[in-house]
């Protein structure tokens, strides 16, 4: 079950001898990368600089997801160029994964191309309130399910609860075992930004949903750790326990009256002091479980 590496599928990237095994945390990584997932005909990942996608290749049309386009929109044509070196049929549909603009803005040459943009309900709400420029407006949108079936292919959306934002959905593709979810399963990382306008308790429950799915690999929406590698069902309950671990640990010290400045100032969690991004991420856990236990927000 090796689907954890990828295969290279530009020729260009393959000539210049990069690995995808070779992905993150590489200083002399290629600004994006386009990889067909291995042991799939038709499930590609294109990856922007520390953001990814996925793209499905059906015999009667394409299906996009997030643009990934936050603060280089050039990078989007470079996304639409490179399906279009993996085939010439229409890009039916982009779906975004959750609202945040850092995977969503950009979606205009998909857009020109004709592809139909699909969100959550929530998502759309957000981005109409906001009208931020560089981000285009969902044409349709779902609730708690949608199945889009093009060509063979079905991809099933779902919504699985509140999380990491209040709009994620995740892609299953049941054919290949394949679930596609952005930021709320980090995959060999700690949350840090991850959990800023996070919902944590909710966010157990829908992981606890995604691990009842039928599915083997995961693609998340950053690459992980180690070396770019995609995820499994372990990785989705090691995201569950630091949760629960996390959580009961500031709850205490909240009860005790530990919150704001204790529990930011010293609060360690040891266990999980290897993961990449411990440092930078434990403030943000932190404070947002003292959100929640210290203020009850
Ligand atoms: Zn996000």
């Amino acid at each position: 079950m090796s689907r954890t590496s990828l295969a290279i599928a530009g020729a260009a990237l393959v000539a210049a001898g990069l690995g995808a095994a070779a992905y993150a945390q590489q200083p002399t990584q290629p600004p994006f990368a386009t990889a067909r997932v291995e042991g799939t005909d038709n499930v590609y990942i294109f990856r922007a600089g520390n953001h990814q996608s996925m793209f499905v290749v059906t015999s009667a049309g394409v299906i996009a997801t997030d643009p990934i386009g936050y603060g280089r929109p050039q990078m989007v044509t470079t996304y639409v160029d490179e399906i279009r070196k993996v085939t010439n049929k229409p890009i039916k549909y982009l779906i975004y994964s959750h609202h945040h603009f850092d995977h969503i803005a950009g979606g205009k040459p998909f857009k020109d191309a004709g592809a139909t943009i699909i969100a959550h309900k929530r998502a759309k709400e957000r981005l109409v309130a906001l009208k931020d420029p560089h981000t285009v407006l969902p044409d349709e949108t779902m609730d708690k399910s949608r199945t889009i079936r093009l060509g063979t292919t079905t991809l099933e959306l779902t919504y699985v609860g509140l999380n990491h934002s209040d709009s994620s959905i995740v892609m299953r593709l049941p054919k290949d075992k394949i679930l596609f979810a952005v930021d709320f399963i980090p995959v060999g990382t700690m949350p840090g930004r991850a959990m800023i306008d996070s919902y944590p308790i909710e966010w157990e429950d829908s992981l606890k949903k995604v691990l009842a799915m039928d599915w083997d690999t995961l693609i998340p929406g950053h690459p992980g750790a180690p070396g770019g590698r995609l995820g499994t069902k372990d990785d989705a309950q090691n995201v569950l326990t630091f949760l629960q671990d996390a959580s009961a640990a500031v709850k205490a010290e909240a009860q005790a009256g530990g919150c704001w400045d204790r529990v930011e100032k010293e609060m360690k969690l040891p266990k999980y002091e290897s993961w990449p991004g411990y440092e930078q991420g434990l403030p943000m856990v932190l404070r947002r479980y003292c959100g929640l236990w210290g203020r009850g927000t």
